[in-house]
């Protein structure tokens, strides 16, 4: 394995590089992991040194990814250190709540910055290496590039934009075997959504509107994304999967008049 994860310091992207690092220690195959994130931090030092213990190379990168340079020196920096690049995870993300009608230009233009643009720039630079090694690439999306995510401002629209720019790639690609899906998680707790979750009742209330009848950890969602990522996927491309323990189907369960199903 020869990966490269952006966002990887923290939340879901910690989950999966620390799943795809365990991966390839239980293969105890030559392995080199890149953890990309915004900032040098101490979660970053952590990660690493986690990824380490495990036995396998690991490199901590950082740099905005609202700079259009960074995605090139950040896929520069990984085929340096790997040698090649098998696996990329686009993961990076943020969310800035605010109404549409009061949307200024620049919160518009970062979200799809960082949320759509730098996947797409990420996947241009990545492009000869995973053609070279036939290897995957998976985009962390949101149940919310399916659904609309009211008062969250271009969150939606630049998830959605991230899940099609996915399915076209998965056709561009596909003739160079390379495969492209999007991971569409639900509600997660995370360093992102954690102050909600410290209000313990709306923490309950959420545990009971999903099907599953839990939020979600990022180590759901880790497991998805190395389930792409591997030769057991090797017929799966052009996907957006939802990890959202059922919650986004849900809609008729909330028709006042409905029957529901009993056990
Ligand atoms: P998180 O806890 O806020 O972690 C975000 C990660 O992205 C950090 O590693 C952060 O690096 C990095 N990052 C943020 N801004 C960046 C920038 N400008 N340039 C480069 N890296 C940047 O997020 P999360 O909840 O794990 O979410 C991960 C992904 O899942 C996101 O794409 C998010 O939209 C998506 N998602 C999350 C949920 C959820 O409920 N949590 C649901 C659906 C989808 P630093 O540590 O340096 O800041």
């Amino acid at each position: 394995m020869k990966a490269l994860i952006t966002g990887a310091s923290r939340g879901i992207g910690r989950a999966i590089a620390l799943r795809l690092a365990r991966d390839a220690a239980a293969r105890a195959r030559d392995a080199a992991i890149v953890v990309a994130a915004n900032r040098p931090s101490a979660e970053l030092v952590s990660i690493a040194a986690e990824i380490t213990a495990l036995g396998i190379r690991v490199l901590p990168v950082s740099g905005d990814l609202a700079d259009p340079a960074t995605p090139q020196r950040l896929v520069d920096e990984a085929l340096a250190f790997c040698d090649g690049l098998d696996t990329l995870v686009c993961n990076a993300g943020i969310t800035a709540p605010a109404p549409l009608a009061g949307l200024a230009l620049d919160q518009w233009d970062r979200l799809f910055a960082i949320n759509s643009r730098a996947p797409w720039l990420l996947a241009q630079a990545a492009r000869a290496a995973l053609a070279g090694s036939r290897g995957a690439y998976v985009a962390i999306a949101s149940m919310s590039g399916l659904e609309p995510h009211v008062g969250h401002g271009a969150y939606s629209a630049s998830k959605a934009a991230l899940i099609m720019l996915c399915r076209q790639l998965a056709q561009e690609w596909g003739p160079a075997g390379i495969r492209v899906n999007a991971v569409c998680p639900g509600m997660i707790r995370t360093p992102m959504t954690e102050p909600i979750y410290q209000d313990a009742d709306i923490a309950a209330l959420r545990d009971r509107i999903v099907p599953l009848q839990r939020v979600g950890r990022p180590e759901d969602v880790a497991d998805v994304v190395a389930f792409l990522a591997s030769r057991d996927a090797r017929y799966v491309t052009g996907e957006a999967i939802r990890v959202d323990g059922g919650f986004a189907s849900s809609i008729l369960a909330h028709v006042p008049g409905l029957a529901r199903s009993g056990e």
